[in-house]
């Protein structure tokens, strides 16, 4: 009997140091997370909100209006993703967005369009588009598309009538010379994700200790400056006019849901929106499952969502009127930049040309003559770091500044500008515009 005490105190002592030891090491794994929530992302909100409290409004050099948006989303349209109407719009509606121009994965070879969502909803514009084959692909028109002819003959067919065609995911490869594509992605949030490599754990845990609250600052431990994709865009830029855009890439699919189907079942969802069980409800859907929320899951544990998607990355189009084809022409113009949104709202921002008469005589995206260029400039609502970066290397920095000026001194090139927000001493890329494109004058 004696024994028998000894033996099984032993054993719990056991299990109890186990226990501790598993706790203590969880605890160390976890401890730069805790350190994120009680002490880096609490100051960053800090910065954030005194760069914010420096805001004001720039004059309005630029008469066409800064539409704000997405492009390259997918909806319940594409295999990976499950995203309603009811889930995408009140993100939309909270990033502020006046636009999402959706890439859907194709169904089948041939894709006809319009289809899923298209249209205008609350005053935001959806447009329907596929991505397929390293493309997005907005035709802008109903018709039917057959993605089985040669790739640089369906680029051809949609930018000849008036559709829209990006390079989506250009850290793959592609074919750079084909002479018809008129944007590529310079930042996708995807990309930038693969890039962390394999061990995806930390990320994982990051997230779930700062969930909702944190999000923002959570997501933002991926983002690296792709410096490779920038450089290959500024030398395409050398030869032919590329556009530069952002790319959300938002699925809101990373994550692990439940819902009850309408015949009283409960489907587990897991990442990817692939469906892990649909099961008779048990004790675990019974204690887990609550009301169905808008997009109808009584439960959910998210890594990414619509909104901090929505919210992380944005392409402002300055654009003549609030209609799809118009946002689509001054894209493919280039009256465009991307603004990294969860660090500040960049709306006020403008870079464009004025002439010896100090008249405005070329915005981004534009090509003009030495001739017609004075100065260089641009205007930010905060103060940045401005670079101004010419066929791809830094040629001149102002820090801290409200407004940027340069006179290139009647030098051809790409002139292209680079904001960045000082978030105590370091300094976070925020804005890059698309080049002024300045040619030898006649
Ligand atoms: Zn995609």
């Amino acid at each position: 009997m004696k024994l028998f005490r000894k033996i099984s105190r032993l054993f719990i002592k056991f299990i109890l140091i186990v226990l501790i030891i598993g706790f203590l090491s969880a605890l160390i794994y976890a401890a730069p997370s805790i350190w994120n929530r009680v002490h880096t992302y609490p100051k960053l909100d800090k910065i954030k909100s005194e760069i914010e409290a420096t805001y004001k409004k720039p004059f309005d050099f630029i008469k066409q209006t800064d539409y704000k948006g997405v492009l390259h989303a997918h909806s319940y349209w594409s295999h990976d993703s499950r995203g309603i109407l009811e889930e995408i719009l009140p993100a939309a509606k909270k990033a502020k967005l006046d636009f999402i121009f959706l890439s859907d994965h194709e169904h089948s070879q041939l894709d006809s369009f319009p289809r899923g969502y298209h249209g205008v909803y609350d005053n935001i514009i959806i447009e329907s588009g596929t991505e397929n084959r390293g493309l997005m692909v907005n035709p802008m028109k109903s018709g039917i598309l057959d993605w089985d002819q040669p790739l640089d003959t369906l680029i051809k067919q949609v930018t000849d009538s008036g559709g829209l065609v990006l390079y989506v995911h250009t850290e793959e490869k592609h074919a750079w010379e084909n002479p018809d594509y008129q944007a590529m992605e310079i930042y996708n949030i995807h990309t930038d994700f693969i890039d962390e490599g394999d061990d995806l754990l930390p990320f994982v845990v990051n997230s779930i200790i700062n969930g909702n609250k944190y999000r923002h600052w959570g997501m933002r431990e991926i983002f690296d400056e792709q410096i490779v994709i920038m450089a290959r865009w500024d030398s395409i830029n050398k030869f032919r006019k590329v556009i530069g855009m952002a790319a959300v890439d938002a699925h809101s699919n990373q994550n692990l849901r439940a819902r009850y189907t309408d015949d009283g079942m409960v489907e587990w969802v897991g990442p990817n929106a692939k469906q892990i069980s649909l099961v008779e409800p048990g004790w675990k859907e019974k204690l887990l499952l609550s009301e169905s929320d808008a997009g109808g899951w009584g439960f959910k544990l998210e890594l990414d969502t619509y909104y901090h998607s929505f919210n992380f990355v944005n392409t402002h189009i300055f654009c003549n009127e609030f209609s799809n084809v118009n946002i689509k022409d001054n894209l493919v113009a280039g009256h465009a930049f991307i603004a990294f949104e969860s660090l500040a709202n960049a709306k006020g921002f403008q870079y464009f040309s004025t002439n010896s008469t100090n008249e405005l005589s070329a915005i981004m995206g534009d090509s003009i003559s030495v001739n017609s260029i004075n100065k260089l400039k641009a205007v930010s609502p905060f103060p940045v770091q401005f670079k101004l970066i010419k066929d791809g290397s830094v040629v001149n920095t102002v820090k801290d500044s409200y407004t940027y000026e340069f006179d290139p001194n009647q030098e051809p090139g790409n002139y292209r500008i680079e904001a960045y927000l000082n978030f105590n001493d370091e300094l976070f890329p925020w804005i890059y515009t698309n080049p002024i494109y300045v040619y030898e004058g006649l």
